[in-house]
């Protein structure tokens, strides 16, 4: 078919690996219902699998998990069995680690020393691997591959005094980017890495203290904003609703930009910066910087949009709608294995010829990862006759892995690993590439201090590498 292509779905995209959110009620209620509308808004953080636990007596916790999207493993029956309570968390998953199977779906649920407790996370542990070992010899034993399941069984085995002592000590042994949400004695906890690596937003509606990975979720459900969990910090919701704090040691800001550029959706907030006031600025500051002759402008959608307009805005170039997306995204469509990437599952990409029909195009993107679905698209464009496309890209040149839980995990993947602009540019056959270079995208997202992670841009890491790969990647 002439007008449009075939991709294979994660070629079309880096992937987030979860999104979470928690409530905590000072009555009881039908928190599952709340979760679910929440989970819904977070569901670009995560197609595999789907969770939610409610915890209705002091150590009870009632859950549900399945493969799917939020609406294929919910219904109302499902929703129905969940009790009514006072505290509940939820997931929807991708995996970076720990392979695609309901085993490892989240929340974590696990009975340790004060009852049961669930567990649901958002991130990468880069040394879960060794202290898994250290626990095996130690006599613990696991059911999962998942870095979360090592994360509830440290939790627990610090916990005799209690559990708060319990989640420091371990958020303290364990390296990497996590925000969790647990439930443990029918008390909510909340936490965010030292590096405030992955995002944690604070909410309250009519009584409930509301967590969860970005504040859409929370608009989802009528929460108001309170704040974001803070680098380092530890939240307690108690019963009647008040909260206490505590923070681990040597905290030092280090949230991931790439939140901003791909990650999170344009109608959140994250740490007081609006994601879609920094992808339009970012388009602003890319048409300050590259003035090029063309007709039109266009983002690939969905994050790139917002930039596409910030540069029409800019530069006058009028603005269109170049292709379009086929947003729905089954089931079988959520498999992450490189051997599902190759096979049959397939996305399709349209363009809308009339728009682009013998028009010199500005194409922006937000990133360009391992460069198969630039170069797709860019035949695509050409098929349906544009006469020349100039692709600008709203971050610089991904040259480094990501180790925390963004799927780019070697250099090797990555088309700007080992090639610079123009080989980069040849390689996926546009007449011009430009990138953004990268104080502009710190300064299009508010960086103060150096508040950010760039390191799959500039190769420093918030860690150690030594520390990052003495335990990365061994649970295949
Ligand atoms: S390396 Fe890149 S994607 Fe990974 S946490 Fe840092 S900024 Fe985010």
């Amino acid at each position: 078919m002439k007008d449009s292509i075939i991709l294979p779905e994660k070629e079309f995209s880096v992937h987030e690996e979860c999104g979470i959110i928690g409530i905590s009620s000072v009555t009881k209620q039908n928190l599952a219902q709340d979760i679910y509308y929440g989970l819904f808004a977070l569901q670009h953080r995560g197609q595999e699998s789907a969770g939610i636990a409610v915890s209705y007596e002091k150590t009870k916790i009632a859950y549900y998990k399945n493969m799917g999207l939020v609406h294929e493993v919910f219904g109302e029956e499902e929703l129905k069995l969940l009790p009514s309570g006072q505290t509940a968390i939820g997931h929807v998953r991708y995996s970076t680690t720990g392979s695609s199977n309901v085993v490892n779906a989240q929340p974590v649920v696990f009975y340790g020393r004060y009852g049961r407790m669930a567990l649901a996370h958002n991130g990468n542990i880069v040394n879960a691997d060794a202290i898994k070992e250290r626990m095996i010899k130690a006599g613990h034993i696991f059911q999962s591959s998942i870095d979360s399941e090592v994360v509830a069984a440290l939790m627990n085995h610090y916990a005799a005094e209690s559990i708060l002592t319990g989640i420091r000590k371990a958020c303290e042994d364990i390296l990497g980017a996590f925000a969790f949400v647990i439930l443990a004695e029918g008390i909510l906890y909340a936490v965010r890495d030292s590096r405030g690596m992955k995002p944690l937003i604070m909410g309250t509606k009519d009584g409930m203290t509301v967590f969860a990975s970005e504040s859409c979720a929370l608009d989802a459900i009528d929460a108001k904003i309170v704040r974001d969990v803070l680098p380092g910090e530890i939240i307690k919701v108690n019963p009647d609703g008040t909260t206490e704090s505590c923070f681990l040691n040597n905290i030092c800001k280090k949230a991931c930009i790439f939140e901003y550029v791909y990650l999170a959706r344009s109608d959140s907030v994250i740490d007081n910066v609006s994601v879609y006031d920094a992808r339009y600025q970012c388009g602003k500051l890319l048409a300050e910087l590259h003035k090029i002759d063309a007709d039109i402008v266009a983002g690939v959608p969905d994050s790139a949009l917002v930039c596409a307009r910030g540069y029409s805005d800019t530069s006058g170039i009028p603005y269109v709608d170049a292709l379009s997306k086929n947003r729905y995204v089954g089931r079988s469509f959520i498999q992450p294995s490189q051997a599902m990437r190759e096979s049959s599952v397939k996305i399709k990409l349209n363009a809308f010829r009339s728009n682009i029909i013998g028009k010199r195009l500005i194409l922006i993107d937000d990133s360009i990862v391992r460069g198969t679905t630039s170069k797709k698209i860019i035949k695509l464009l050409r098929q349906n006759g544009v006469k020349e496309v100039h692709m600008l890209v709203a971050s610089p040149i991904i040259k480094f892995p990501c180790y925390f839980g963004v799927d780019m995990q070697t250099k090797e993947q990555l088309i700007g690993g080992f090639r610079d602009e123009t080989a980069i540019c040849a390689d996926i056959g546009a007449d011009s590439l430009h990138y953004i270079p990268l104080e502009l995208l710190k300064s299009a997202c508010q960086c103060k201090n150096n508040n950010y992670c760039v390191a799959c841009f500039d190769g420093n890491y918030p860690y150690d590498l030594a520390d990052i790969h003495c335990g990365y990647n061994i649970f295949e």
